[in-house]
């Protein structure tokens, strides 16, 4: 055998450089499903589902294409349980003269393939991830010479390079951005009616898979009752089009609010089809520009959207393979309490916590701000290791794969890299959950309360913080405000404050 081309669970992409040259008299693809992928963090069945039906139905498509592929599936008798033990056992097997692969998204499977090739002999070429839009090269460009990383500027570089959103070199509408136009919530009578997301049924590949993770996985956390989720780069056209006509409208404008049982809002949910290279990043982001010069979207809405694809995404694979492998250690802040019982579980008397988590636990989603300011937040406010954060994160959803998750978790949610991803901690008290949720009207506590019975834990937290921190605090002038507002506060109530969050973290570390 000449090439043996390793294709990973989140790299099932049909153009990717892997495949160049490819000759199916002489070569032959590679896949795998393990164990330890689903079991270093205790993964989400829907999390594992979605991976192990994308890549069967994506060696199906390889091989009417008249690829051979090497399959093992989690359930043969002879899988070793581990990418490296597998890699090994094939190469003895079939002993090709080189291994082919486009990049690894993670360091650490990098790291063990590599480890592998070296320890039997054999060549590894890693080939450039052709599926993003900014090269290691690019962002270390960008990266050069500058005291401080900040999303925006990189944002504007690759509005420019891609010509993106631009007219004439400016760039459309006059403004890079219309972050402040959306942050809207929702009145009383909540979110405007749409049609739901697509959804798409399990086929028979997808019920034989739902099958093996409830037999193999069934005491992971998660359920699998509603699983819908699009596996195939067909479906995630659909899922695209769909997000296009009836939710990206609404999309800029409602981006922050959250409602109760309204998972989706105006969202797209394609992070997981996008994150397993189903979807090409180009192809999502021509479709919103097409949707706002067609007059089918406003500006802030699409902007908004493409903001997220063009800048945040790649911006944080940027920022993961810059600081790798250091960035998994930083803790800042010196947090060093364990993550609440709850979050696996989502058994609490905080509705919003309570929302989210049984949400998490259902579908393996929420939206960005659900994961920022309920889930994310608590933990920051309680001090909780980013570490452990982080691998709560990994495990939970559907999209979750460490590139992307690891600095949206370590860095802009538990400030545990000390500003590298977002220059202030996004800190709040419970009364910015009321503002853009109903969560607080089905809620025994009360967000204005930061003491004494009936207080949110959110507020007692949050000004606990502020003086917990309050040297590291009083040095970012982005949190000048805040500081002050907390200056505001009489002694008696401080010592109020303290002593009910020492309580509380007592409580949740038990
Ligand atoms: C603590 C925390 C953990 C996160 N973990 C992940 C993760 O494991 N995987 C993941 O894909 N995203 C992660 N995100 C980013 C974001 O929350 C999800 O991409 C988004 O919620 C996915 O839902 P959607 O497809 O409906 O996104 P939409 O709201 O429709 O956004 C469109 C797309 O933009 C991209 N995007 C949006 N925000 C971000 C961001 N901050 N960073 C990178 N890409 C972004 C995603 O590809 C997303 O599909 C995390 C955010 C936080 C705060
Ligand atoms: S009162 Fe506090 S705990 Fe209850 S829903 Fe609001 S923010 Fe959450």
């Amino acid at each position: 055998m000449r090439h043996l081309i390793l294709v990973l669970g989140d790299q099932l992409d049909r153009r990717s450089a892997a495949f160049d040259g490819l000759n199916p008299a002489q070569d032959r693809v590679w896949m795998a499903e393990v164990a330890e992928e689903s079991t270093k963090v205790w993964v989400h069945q829907a999390r594992i589902v979605t991976f192990l039906s994308a890549m069967r139905h994506f060696a199906e498509v390889l091989r009417a294409d008249g690829i051979p592929v090497e399959y093992r599936r989690i359930n043969d008798v002879e899988n070793c349980g581990s990418l490296a033990a597998e890699l090994e056992a094939a190469v003895a097997r079939l002993k090709p003269r080189k291994l082919v692969m486009v990049e690894a998204g993670e360091w650490q499977v990098r790291e063990d393939l590599r480890a592998v090739a070296r320890r039997l002999g054999v060549e590894l070429e890693e080939r450039e991830d052709r599926h993003f839009l900014a090269s290691h090269e690019d962002f270390a460009r960008h990266a050069q010479g500058r005291k401080q990383l900040r999303m925006e500027f990189f944002y504007r570089e690759m509005r420019v390079r891609h010509q993106v959103l631009m007219d004439d070199g400016k760039p459309v509408g006059g403004a890079w951005n219309y972050d402040v136009e959306n942050r809207g919530s929702f009145g009383k009578e909540g979110p405007p009616l749409k049609p739901a997301p697509l959804r798409f049924s399990p086929d028979a590949v997808t019920h034989e898979v739902i099958q093996e993770v409830r037999e193999k996985f069934g005491k992971h956390p998660g359920d699998l009752e509603a699983f819908d989720w699009p596996v195939t780069e067909p479906e995630a056209r659909l899922a695209l089009a769909d997000f296009i006509d009836n939710r990206l409208p609404e999309f800029g404008k409602y981006q922050d609010a959250m409602w109760t049982r309204e998972p989706w809002l105006y969202h797209s949910r394609l992070s997981a089809v996008m994150n397993l290279k189903l979807l090409d990043p180009r192809e999502v982001i021509a479709a919103a520009e097409t949707a706002y010069r067609k007059g089918r979207a406003p500006l802030a809405a699409a902007e908004g959207f493409i903001r997220q694809i063009l800048g945040w995404r790649e911006y944080v694979r940027g920022v993961y393979w810059r600081f790798m492998p250091g960035y998994l250690e930083m803790n800042e802040l010196g947090c060093d309490q364990p993550l609440p019982k709850f979050y696996w579980n989502g058994q609490t008397e905080m509705n919003c916590l309570r929302e989210t988590l049984g949400q998490t636990l259902r579908l393996g989603y929420t939206h960005h701000i659900q994961r920022l300011m309920v889930t994310g937040l608590f933990a920051l406010l309680l001090g909780v290791r980013p570490r452990e954060v982080h691998e709560w994160y990994l495990a939970m959803y559907v999209d979750a794969v460490e590139w992307v998750e690891l600095p949206n978790t370590l860095g802009m949610s538990q400030h545990g890299d000390g500003g590298i991803m977002a220059s202030k901690p996004y800190v709040a008290s419970g009364k910015y959950v009321q503002r853009m949720s109903n969560y607080c009207a089905g809620c025994r506590l009360d967000p204005a309360r930061a003491s004494g019975p009936g207080a949110c834990p959110f507020t007692t937290l949050y000004w606990d913080f502020l003086m917990r921190h309050e040297p590291h605090l009083r040095r970012n002038q982005r949190m000048a405000m805040q500081m002050r507002n907390l200056d505001r506060l009489k002694e008696a109530e401080k010592a109020a404050i303290r002593g009910q969050a020492a309580v509380l973290k007592q409580s949740l570390a038990g």
